[in-house]
């Protein structure tokens, strides 16, 4: 290998980290290897909707990848959805059309999808990342907890969450701006669609559309899935204490307390209630969120998705910044010449992306607290229109134009 090759690695698979290892992989001049601690992948829940915008920012990583996803994930277009009051004097009113989002699919097949260009030899299961060290000579060294040691010149974090990465690089700092519960627990089940077709008594609701209800202190979604042979129902509610942990098994009886049908007056939000609380050992995760980052990069180190920006599940932007991430970060990795580069294209990433991040952290935080407000004093109209203004600048994806500015200097 001579002086320029860079050797990369990723440290975790998910989506952020598999995206990017097709993106850097693509350039044969540097050497990629991915560590993932998990020796099989488990995913939390089974269906995930993704944006068009971050679609786009796949396809142009992996060409033609929508349509691999329609025919190997069961991708579909996600349909308008209706975003209507559950509870309070004026149940059932239209809040806001969310209108066609993008796309839902099977998200372990995404994964696989995803994941099946890469090459056996650089993918490496079962290595948990516990150590990062940057030498004076630039080169990296990682420890994992099997006790095996790696060297690379340039790492990215896409370890989730409770990264391990992230604490390298802020360092003392970590602990402060460690992920923290936002506020909110939601629990998630699959119905047979025959079953909410006869329980929901075809009131209110055309299964092409995913239905959002808004109630005092909940809210409830339904969405067609697989194929539109089941429907998603989740429920998510204000956590009025501290979790330990994201993913619990929630009990019958324990919900039973929790998510009451007659929270909403709505029947169709009632018959989606009634349908949970009939599912034995739900899944529930708690929204767990960064309050803010300080920075995505310390010299040749960096995060990427959740590792760098988790937010709470209401904009269900998540995934989509992760390849937003992956798209931008392969972007300007791809034009480096030496590793020596890497730092300025790791502060460039830190100044393009922190803000659009931070950004869909706070606004999911509010559409929230919005959302579990149906029967607060703001006229349906102020609530829709407050609804989409905290979502516009999503779709506000100028991310490229900055980076085009950023390159030309
Ligand atoms: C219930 C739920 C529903 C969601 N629904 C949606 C949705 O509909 N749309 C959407 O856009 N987003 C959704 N999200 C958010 C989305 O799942 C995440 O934002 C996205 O998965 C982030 O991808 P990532 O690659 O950054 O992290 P992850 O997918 O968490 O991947 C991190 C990987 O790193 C590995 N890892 C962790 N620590 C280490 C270590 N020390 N060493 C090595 N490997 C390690 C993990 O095993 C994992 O494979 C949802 C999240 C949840 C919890």
């Amino acid at each position: 290998m001579g002086s320029n090759v860079k050797r990369y690695s990723i440290i975790g698979a998910g989506l952020a980290g598999g995206v990017l290892a097709n993106a850097l992989s693509r350039n044969e001049r540097v050497d990629v290897q991915v560590y993932e601690s998990a020796l099989e992948f488990s995913e939390p829940r089974d269906i995930i909707e993704l944006s068009h915008l971050s679609l786009k920012a796949l396809e142009g990583i992996i060409p033609s990848v929508v349509e691999a996803l329609k025919a190997k994930a069961g991708a579909s277009v996600m349909d308008e959805a209706h975003v209507v009051l559950g509870s309070g004097p004026e149940t059932g009113v239209l809040i806001r059309d969310l209108g066609i989002r993008g796309m839902v699919m099977d998200r372990p097949l995404l994964h696989q999808t995803l994941l099946s260009p890469l090459a056996k030899e650089n993918f490496h299961a079962g290595r948990k990342l516990i150590s990062v060290e940057q030498t004076a000579s630039g080169v990296v060294k990682l420890e994992f907890e099997n006790g095996e040691m790696a060297e690379c010149d340039v790492v990215i974090g896409a370890d989730g969450t409770f990264s391990r990465v992230r604490d390298y690089i802020l360092q003392q700092d970590a602990k402060t701006h460690a992920a923290h519960p936002a506020g909110w627990w939601e629990c998630i089940t699959s119905v047979p669609f025959e079953l909410a077709k006869a329980a929901l008594e075809n009131e209110a609701v055309d299964m092409d559309r995913e239905y959002q209800w808004m109630g005092d202190g909940i809210y409830m979604m339904q969405a067609p899935s697989e194929d539109r042979t089941h429907v998603l129902c989740v429920a998510v509610l204000i956590e009025k204490w501290t979790p330990l942990e994201r993913k619990t098994i929630v009990m019958k009886d324990d919900l039973k307390d929790r998510l009451a049908a007659d929270q909403f007056e709505h029947p169709a939000a009632k018959a989606i209630a009634k349908l949970m609380l009939n599912t034995d050992n739900l899944e529930a995760y708690s929204h767990w969120e960064h309050k803010i980052t300080p920075s995505y990069a310390r010299g040749r180190v960096c995060v990427v998705g959740d590792a760098a920006h988790t937010t709470s599940l209401w904009q269900g932007a998540g995934g989509a910044m992760a390849l937003e991430d992956a798209f931008i970060l392969g972007t300007l990795l791809g034009g480096v010449e030496s590793a020596n580069d890497v730092n300025d294209i790791f502060k460039t990433f830190d100044t393009v992306r922190r803000p659009r991040c931070q950004r869909i952290i706070d606004t999911s935080r509010e559409t929230g607290e919005l959302c579990c407000r149906a029967n607060a004093e703001a006229s349906t109209e102020q609530l829709g229109d407050t609804l989409s203004d905290l979502s516009a600048h999503i779709d506000a994806f100028d991310e490229l134009y900055k980076l085009k500015q950023f390159q030309l200097q």
